[in-house]
Formats: C-alpha cells, structure tokens, sequence
C-alpha cells in the first residue's frame, strides 16, 4: 500500500550537499517533531481511488461513536454511489438493502477475523486474488456456506457475477486500516497512516485482551488522530520521542469505551455488588479485555468509591480515582507491609477477596488512623500487583483539605 509513493536516493548522492540536506531534513528528528515529514509525505503524491483525506479530526475531538457514525456515513454514502453506478435499474429499496448487506458483510468479516475464528478471510486481503469486490463475492460464498445465516445468504444481482462495482473504491474502503501483528522494537503497537489508510502493527501478546486494546487504540488514533504517526507504549518513554500525551490518553479512552461501551458495561457491573477484583476477572473475560483495563474502566465510570493502582516493588506505577473520590486521599508511594498487595508481592501470599485494612495503611494523611477501607489485591503482569480499595466510609468524603500535605502535590500517575 504505501509502495505507491517512494522516493529514493542512491548513497552517492549525498556527496551532494542540497541532495543531502533535502534527505537529512525529510528523515530528521527536527521533521519529525515540527510536522515537516508529514507535509512531506502529503506533496508526495495522491493516494488512489477515491480515498481522500477528509481533514476531519485535525486536532478536534470527537466522541466515539460520533466518528464511528461519519465513518459508516461516509461509506454508506459512497457504496450507494457506485452501486447505482455498476446497475443504473436499482431503485432506493434495492439500493439500500445492498449498502446494508454489504457493510454488514465487512463488519461481521472483521469480526471474525478480531474472533480468530476465521483465518483464512480478511477483509484487508480483499484484492489480492482477483479485484476487490470478485474477491468479495467469493468470501461471501464461502463464509455463507459455513455460517448459513442471513448476512452472507446471496442477493439476487448484488451477488451476480454480472453486478461489478468499482475496484479502487471499494478496494480503498476494504484497505482502510488493515492490522498486522508483528513483534515491534520498544513498543506495543504502530500507527502508520497515509492518507485515508492506514496499517497498524501490533506486538503478539500472550493476552488476547491486551491486542485487541492496542488494536482498539490504533483504531483510536485512525478515527480522531488521522493523518499522524504513532508509536504506541514505548517500554521507555524516552525513546517514544513523537509522544503526545493527549493523543495517547484520547486513544486510551477510545478504546476503553469501544471494547467496554457504557450501556453494556454499566449493568455488567450493577449485577455484582461492590465488585471485588475476582468479579472484575468475569468481567474481564466476557468483554476480552485486560484486569486493567477493566478496572480502569471501573473507576471511570465513577459509580463506585473506589481507587484502583498498580505497585511494584519499586513502588507506586500508577493509580486512578473515581472523580468524585477526594483528592485529599494521597496514596502511599511505597506498599505499607500491612497490606495485603505487600503481602501478594513479597511473598506470594494469594489475597481472596477483599477485606478490612485500616486506611492508614493505604493514605499518608494524619487522619488516616480514623477510617477504615476495602482492599483487594492480586498479581498482574510483570511482577506488578494490582490493588483495588474501596473508601466506603462517608465520613472520608466530607473531612476537608488536609493541611499537612504539601500543596500542589498531584496524585494521578499516567495510566493505560
Ligand atoms: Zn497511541
């Protein structure tokens, strides 16, 4: 896909000084960071088909699902076009019954292939055999002889070998983004955007729902970020030198959302009473996401007074507090050995469920001493432990701003 623009230069030509600094100042850092390389690519040249870039997310954010409905929009919009183009005879009802049907098909293709049930159809290999809407039709066949149900059931001229639609539009819409999994060198996942396409790369993961977050945040920066670059979780921050905080935390919550959407997440919730991190774990596996994410999610949504962090033995890596948990509450930035997340990642102790902790063992405040909180614990990945505590006592959300902390001071680490 991107093999349509190059531009190449032989090493001799750097003995050239204008040829030179044209390559140094197209592959800099320098470029890079003041969007050189990207206007660069843009003057290149024009993607083909009908792909074009909508300018539609430049900096702006949108909510998820409004994105998602632009998308869809777009296609719909487009598809009806070019059918009515390939079969001039098709009324509206036809017409919109054949844009459904298909972008219904290419939805539940992705399905199956982000399922891994299906390996052998992947909606971004469409095209490759033969062109993109024949290759379409012979998945169609396929797929309705394994799965026998209404999406792939032939439609009389939609499935006619006759009825042939556009190979550029419809193979620009099939290779929109395509997901490769390939192990990456210090991060989890990549963003390589060209124009409206884009591949993101993700690194295999022994958890399924660790990739399908970083697929889900790929998508993420497609939908609000395109346009841009990304490389995604660095293991060291310093050498994630495009980073953009904000972008990563849009993606974040993009994602969360799209794998974890409120109005399916929130009864999940409501049918467990105060949660402890083994009904998470339910949670967890019925929505393919990580214990993180989910717990994440959890504190969030901000139905609940709970704080959720993640220690190792170095110390505090990060927490994250339902809003309308007082910030006053200032977590240890070191386990207190009376905890039981000490007890977890020290000596391995197993924590069953969550139970009684004097606050101080968790909070640096004077008053600590007076409250009492929930906490469950348990192992998460990479010699970390995960903690969830619960501040049930509603005296701890109404003593004011504690004098002896220092001012200033912020209590929220960075968080996936
Ligand atoms: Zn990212």
């Amino acid at each position: 896909m991107l093999q349509q623009v190059y531009k190449g230069w032989h090493y001799s030509d750097f003995r050239d000084a204008d040829k030179f600094s044209e390559f140094y100042w197209l592959f800099s850092r320098e470029a890079h960071a003041d969007g050189s390389y990207q206007r660069r690519i843009d003057e290149l040249a024009k993607p083909k088909g009908g792909a074009k870039q909508r300018g539609l997310f430049k900096g702006g954010y949108q909510p998820v699902d409004e994105s998602f409905l632009l998308e869809l929009a777009d296609y719909r919009e487009t598809l009806a076009k070019y059918f009515k183009k390939a079969d001039i005879s098709l009324d509206s009802a036809e017409l919109t019954e054949f844009v459904q049907r298909t972008l219904d098909r290419l939805v539940f293709m992705r399905f199956l292939e982000d399922k891994q049930i299906e390996t052998e159809v992947r909606v971004s290999n469409l095209g490759k055999s033969k062109n993109a809407w024949a290759d379409f039709q012979i998945a169609s066949r396929r797929l309705d002889n394994i799965y026998n149900g209404i999406v792939f059931k032939p439609l009389p001229k939609l499935d006619d070998a006759s009825f042939e639609v556009d190979d550029d539009m419809f193979g620009d819409i099939c290779e929109r983004l395509d997901v490769l999994y390939e192990e990456l060198n210090g991060c989890e996942a990549t963003l390589v955007g060209f124009g409206s396409k884009a591949i993101a790369t993700v690194r295999p993961s022994s958890s399924r729902g660790r990739e399908r977050f970083s697929v889900a945040h790929e998508i993420g920066h497609w939908l609000i970020h395109r346009g841009k670059s990304f490389r995604c979780r660095a293991d060291d921050l310093v050498q994630n030198y495009s980073a953009n905080i904000r972008f990563e935390k849009e993606a974040d919550e993009f994602a969360s959302h799209l794998l974890m959407p409120t109005s399916i997440f929130r009864p999940a919730i409501k049918a467990t009473n105060k949660p402890s991190l083994n009904d998470l774990q339910g949670i967890a596996e019925q929505f393919e996401v990580s214990m993180q994410a989910v717990s994440i999610r959890l504190a969030t949504l901000d139905t609940l007074p709970i704080i959720v962090a993640c220690y190792t033995k170095a110390g505090l890596k990060w927490s994250i507090r339902a809003s309308h948990v007082p910030k006053r509450w200032w977590l240890r930035s070191q386990l207190d050995d009376d905890s039981f997340a000490y007890d977890v990642l020290h000596k391995g102790t197993p924590c069953n469920n969550l139970g009684k902790q004097p606050a101080e063992t968790w909070f640096e405040n004077d008053d600590a001493d007076e409250y009492e909180v929930l906490e469950h614990s348990m192992p998460s990945t990479n010699g970390q432990v995960l903690v969830l505590l619960y501040l049930n006592d509603p005296e701890m959300f109404e003593v004011g701003f504690d004098q002896n902390l220092k001012y200033g001071r912020s209590n929220n680490a960075r968080s996936r």
